[in-house]
């Protein structure tokens, strides 16, 4: 595992709407930053919730996510290379 200096590339925004609690993103986070809600949205599901801290950019989880719109990952511009989807965005921060 990547030290803890190395990641904190990415932040997510995750759509509480969108999710369907599937659990996906969860198993293919490999900093496992990523976590299903104790709390039910108001589709009855668990809703995936960011740790807030420790995200790569990598953008495996929206890759791995079915559901159109529930994740977006912003990765710090200078920190790797463009996804080239949609809702991978590079955002000004810190190289
Ligand atoms: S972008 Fe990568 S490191 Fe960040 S939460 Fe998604 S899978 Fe985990
Ligand atoms: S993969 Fe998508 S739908 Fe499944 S829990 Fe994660 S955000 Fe929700």
């Amino acid at each position: 595992m990547a030290d803890a200096e190395n990641r904190d590339r990415g932040q997510l925004r995750l759509s509480e709407d969108e999710c369907k609690g599937c659990g996906l993103c969860v198993e293919a986070c490999a900093f496992k930053v990523i976590s299903l809600s104790e709390g039910l949205n108001h589709y009855g599901y668990r809703t995936a919730m960011y740790a807030g801290a420790g995200c790569s950019g990598c953008g495996i989880c929206f890759l791995a996510c079915p559901e159109p719109g529930a994740i977006t990952v912003l990765r710090l511009r200078g920190t790797a290379a463009a996804h080239g989807r949609g809702r991978v965005i590079s955002i000004p921060g810190a190289a």
